[in-house]
C-alpha cells in the first residue's frame, strides 16, 4: 500500500531506498537462538545484569545528597528498583529463554514489549506514561549485559540504500549510526534544532523528524522516497512518482556539482564585503567534509561529542590528539573549540537525569564549573593543541559574567600547570563566549568587555527567548527564527559587537540556512559557521548579494512587528 507521511525536514535532499526499523528500545539487540545446554548460562547472564543494575541503583540512592531534588530523585529510584524487582519482568524473561531458546537480550526486550502493551491499555494517563520507566530500566539491564554502548551492527539486507526509521534517536545514537551507510534518517519525534537533527544534518543525508507514527506505520523493507526538503516520506510509491523523484534527485546532484566550482572562490559580496565561512564539527573525523567544503576555519567544534557513547571520560591525551589533529589540518586557520556543552540532551553515560527542566539546569559551562577537575583536563588539552594552530576557546551558555571570570581563572591555572611542566601552548589564546541566553544578549556590553570574540548560538537563543523546547515537536510550530523579538536581539548583538570592534559570528542553524543569509548580512554579520555541506550554498548566496540593496530592507524587517509583513519582506530580500 502506498501512503505519504509529513514531518519536519531537517536535512535537505532526496533519498530512495528500503526501510530499516531501529528497535523501539534505544538499543538494538542481537537476536539469536541458544542450545538447551546454554539455557542456565543465559539465565544467569540475565540475573547478573539485574544484580549489576540493582547495585547501580543502590549506589545512587546512597549518593543522593540533601537538596531540593532529593525527594523526587529518591522516588524515581524507588520506582525503578520496584520495576527491576518485579517478577513480571525477570521471571517471564527466564521462561522465554527456557521455552523458546532465545538469547537473554532478546527475551528481555520481548517482555518489555509485553509490558509496554499492558501499560498502553491503561486508562489513567499518569500510569500509562510509566511505560517510559519500564523502557529505561530495561535499557539499563541491556546495557549491563552487553557493555556499553551495546549497539550491534545494523543488520539490514540493503546495504547502500537503507533508510533508518526510528521512534526517537538521541544525539549519541546518531553519532553511533554515523558509521553505518544509511541514505536517510526518519524519526517520530524531534524538531528542527534538536541536537539529533543537527547531528543528522552533519551526516549530509536527507532526514525528517516529527513524523509521529512512522515507526509504527512503516514496515521493514518498505520502499521509501524521503524528501528532506519538503519533509515528506512516500511509502511504497507508484512507478510514475518514483520516476519523477529519480529525475529530481538527478537535478539536485547536478546543482551540487555546480556549487562545487565555488569551493576555492573567496566569499565576497557584489559590493566587495568579505565574509568568513567557517565549519561546525563534532569530531576530527568530520575534517574530510570540511576540506571538501572550502570552509576557511572551524567556527564551532562541539567538543562534548568526544564524551558521548562511552563509559569513561576522554583523557587529556586523547582530547589533545583530537584537538591537535583539527588544528594541524586547518593549517593556522581558526579552530574554535567550544568547551563541552554536556547536560540537557547530551549526557554522559552514567548521568542520571533528575532535573525537571534539564535545558535550564546543570548544562554546559555550569557543569564545567561544577566539575573543575574534568574541566581542567579539557582546558589543558585545548591549550596544548593551541601550540599547533590558531586554536580558540569558546565558552557555552553564559548567563552570568562571573562564569567568564571563573573560567578565565581556571584557564590561568591550566596555563600555570603547563608552564611548570614546560609544555608549550599559546599564551595569548583567544577566549570567546556563546551568546545564546537572552540575559547575555540584553546586557551584551558587560559580557563583551571580558571576551575576545562572540559567537551567537541561535538554536538556544530562540529556545530560551521564546521558551520553546527545541527538542519538543509538539511546540515546534512556535520555534520561530523570524519572531520580531529574535530579529531585534540578533540585530542588537551583531551591531553592538561591530561597534565595539569585537568579532562576532553566528554558529547556530540560522547561519547555514540560505534563506537567512541576506538577513544576517544586513544585520552586519561577516562570520558564519555551519555544517560543511551548507557552506557552498551559503557562499553562492553571498556572491549574489549587494549590501547597499539589502540593508534598507533588513531595517524594515527589524522594525516590523507583523509576521506576514516580515515574511513577505524576507521573500523580497531573497528574490
Ligand atoms: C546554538 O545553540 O545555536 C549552538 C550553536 O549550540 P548547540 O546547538 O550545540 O546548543
Ligand atoms: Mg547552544
Amino acid at each position: 500500500m502506498s501512503f505519504i507521511l509529513q514531518g519536519i525536514g531537517v536535512s535537505e535532499g532526496i533519498a530512495i531506498g528500503h526501510a530499516h526499523l531501529a528497535a523501539p528500545s534505544a538499543l538494538e539487540v542481537m537476536h539469536y537462538l541458544i542450545s538447551k545446554q546454554q539455557v542456565d548460562k543465559e539465565i544467569s547472564r540475565l540475573n547478573n545484569a539485574f544484580s549489576v543494575v540493582r547495585g547501580e541503583f543502590e549506589a545512587l540512592q546512597n549518593s543522593v545528597s540533601d537538596g531540593p531534588a532529593r525527594a523526587e530523585f529518591t522516588a524515581f529510584l524507588d520506582l525503578h528498583l520496584m520495576i527491576l524487582d518485579d517478577p513480571t519482568l525477570s521471571d517471564a524473561a527466564h521462561t522465554m529463554i527456557a521455552q523458546t531458546l532465545c538469547n537473554a537480550e532478546w527475551a528481555l526486550s520481548q517482555q518489555m514489549q509485553v509490558l509496554i502493551a499492558q501499560f498502553e491499555a491503561i486508562e489513567d494517563a499518569y500510569l500509562r506514561e510509566r511505560k517510559a520507566d519500564v523502557v529505561q530500566v530495561v535499557e539499563r539491564v541491556l546495557k549491563a549485559m552487553m557493555g556499553h554502548p551495546g549497539y550491534l551492527p545494523v543488520a539490514s539486507k540493503h546495504t547502500g540504500d537503507s533508510i533508518l526509521v526510528a521512534h526517537d534517536l538521541s544525539p549519541a545514537d546518531v553519532m553511533h549510526y554515523k558509521q553505518h551507510q544509511f541514505v536517510a534518517f526518519l524519526t517520530d519525534l524531534g524538531s528542527l534544532t534538536s541536537h539529533t537533527a543537527i547531528v543528522a544534518r552533519s551526516l549530509n543525508i536527507p532526514s525528517i523528524v516529527a513524523l509521529h507514527h512512522a515507526h509504527q506505520l512503516i514496515l521493514e523493507e518498505d520502499y521509501l522516497i524521503v524528501d528532506g526538503t519538503q519533509g515528506i516520506v512516500i511509502v511504497n510509491p507508484d512507478q510514475s512518482i518514483l520516476d519523477e523523484y529519480r529525475l529530481r534527485q538527478g537535478q539536485l546532484e547536478l546543482e551540487k556539482k555546480k556549487l562545487k566550482r565555488l569551493k576555492s572562490i573567496a566569499a565576497v559580496t557584489l559590493d566587495g564585503t568579505s565574509v568568513d565561512l567557517y565549519a561546525n564539527i563534532e569530531l576530527p573525523e568530520d575534517m574530510q567534509q570540511v576540506k571538501e567544503s572550502g570552509a576557511t576555519g572551524i567556527g564551532l567544534f562541539r567538543s562534548e561529542f568526544l564524551f558521548l557513547n562511552r563509559d569513561d571520560l576522554p583523557s587529556e591525551e586523547e582530547q589533545f590528539e583530537a584537538y591537535r589533529t583539527v588544528a594541524t589540518e586547518m593549517h593556522k586557520q581558526p579552530v574554535t573549540i567550544r568547551t563541552y556543552d554536556l547536560g540537557a540532551d547530551k549526557n554522559l553515560n552514567d548521568a542520571v537525569q533528575v532535573a525537571t527542566n534539564p535545558a535550564l539546569g546543570l548544562r554546559a559551562i555550569r557543569m564545567s564549573l561544577a566539575e573543575p577537575k574534568m574541566f581542567h583536563t579539557q582546558l589543558r588539552a585545548i591549550l596544548r593543541a593551541s601550540h599547533y594552530g590558531d586554536v580558540r576557546i569558546l565558552i557555552p551558555m553564559l548567563s552570568h559574567v562571573a562564569e567568564i571570570e571563573q573560567t578565565l581563572q581556571l584557564i590561568q591555572q591550566a596555563k600555570d600547570s603547563l608552564k611548570d611542566e614546560k609544555k608549550p601552548f599559546n599564551e595569548h589564546i583567544q577566549v570567546g563566549g556563546m551568546i545564546e541566553i537572552p540575559a547575555a544578549a540584553l546586557r551584551l556590553n558587560m559580557f563583551m568587555r571580558k571576551l575576545d570574540f562572540l559567537s551567537i548560538g541561535t538554536n538556544d537563543l530562540i529556545q530560551y527567548t521564546l521558551v520553546v523546547d527545541r527538542i519538543d515537536d509538539t511546540v515546534a510550530h512556535l520555534y520561530d527564527p523570524l519572531h520580531p523579538a529574535i530579529l531585534w536581539l540578533l540585530s542588537h548583538i551583531i551591531q553592538s559587537a561591530n561597534r565595539a570592534n569585537k568579532p562576532v559570528s553566528v554558529c547556530g542553524e540560522m547561519a547555514g540556512d540560505k534563506r537567512f543569509t541576506r538577513l544576517l548580512l544586513g544585520f552586519g554579520l561577516q562570520q558564519f559557521s555551519m555544517y560543511p555541506a551548507q557552506v557552498l550554498a551559503v557562499k553562492d548566496q553571498i556572491l549574489k548579494s549587494h549590501l547597499p540593496d539589502i540593508v534598507p530592507l533588513v531595517r524594515k524587517i527589524v522594525k516590523s512587528d507583523q509576521t506576514d509583513k516580515i515574511k513577505s519582506l524576507l521573500t523580497k530580500l531573497n528574490s
